[in-house]
């Protein structure tokens, strides 16, 4: 579904991304993993145009979006909820649902937020809410929900997990778990790899802007590198 291929990525003299691959089937949860700074943001900017590649290329349903722009990115179906949510805090709830369904065509605006309510009660509740008064796991929901507004059928989610007590971090994993159930596929950043490899099908491990492993979810478990610098065994 997502191709990476040999992508090198740089922040002026900065060379942030360094001769990056992977892959992302369809149906698959996969995960990015690595401390902080090793690139995993960068790498979801990059595919979802926010940031260009130097080299290398970048197909998502077999079609080159290496240059492509960003809404053109999400109208192909390929959705990033960004690192610290990025919601509209001045406005309410329903309206940053609505900011997420630009690229979708009005009639469809009622249904499409039909669809996120009666996955997040809680936004229902909250939809006159102005959002920077949500809490940190709500606030979570709502950028996930923003997202789901474009339809997509690859959703990348950066470090969903972060800030939040480890009763919402749950929560929020539940989620990601329903909506791939119901059928969209996953590309999970996580700080938190612990999590991360409890859900995901396979992983790759970054340092210092480089893919040093990857396997399935299981072998990365049971590794004792990523056992050690990872999941503080
Ligand atoms: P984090 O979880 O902290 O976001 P990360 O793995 O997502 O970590 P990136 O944010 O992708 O890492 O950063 C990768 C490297 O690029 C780091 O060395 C970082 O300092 C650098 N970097 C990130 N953004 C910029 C920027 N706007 N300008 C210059 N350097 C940057």
């Amino acid at each position: 579904m997502l191709k990476v291929s040999d992508i090198n990525v740089y922040y002026g003299n900065i060379h942030a991304i360094k001769d990056i691959s992977f892959e992302v089937a369809k149906g698959e949860i996969v995960s990015l993993i690595g401390a902080n700074g090793a690139g995993k943001s960068t790498i979801l900017k990059t595919v979802s145009g926010l940031l260009r590649t130097k080299t290398g290329n970048i197909t998502f349903l077999d079609g080159d979006i290496r240059t492509a722009a960003p809404n053109h990115i999400v109208k192909l179906g390929l959705a990033h909820v960004p690192e610290g949510r990025r919601i509209f805090l001045q406005m309410t709830v329903q309206e940053n649902l609505e900011m997420g369904a630009y690229t979708q065509k009005p009639a469809a605006l009622s249904a499409d937020l039909e669809n996120v309510y009666e996955r997040f009660p809680r936004l229902r509740e909250r939809r006159r809410q102005v959002a920077g008064t949500l809490s940190g796991g709500e606030q979570q929901m709502l950028a996930m929900g923003r997202a789901l507004m474009s339809h997509p059928t690859l959703l990348m989610l950066d470090e969903p997990s972060m800030g939040l007590a480890p009763i919402l971090v749950e929560q929020i994993f539940d989620i990601i778990q329903e909506l791939h159930r119901a059928g969209t596929t996953i590309l999970l950043v996580e700080q938190n790899a612990q999590m991360a490899l409890s859900i995901a099908d396979r992983a790759y491990v970054l340092e210092t802007g480089r893919i040093v492993m990857n396997g399935t979810a299981k072998e990365m478990r049971e590794d004792e590198r990523v056992q050690k610098a990872y999941l503080g065994m």
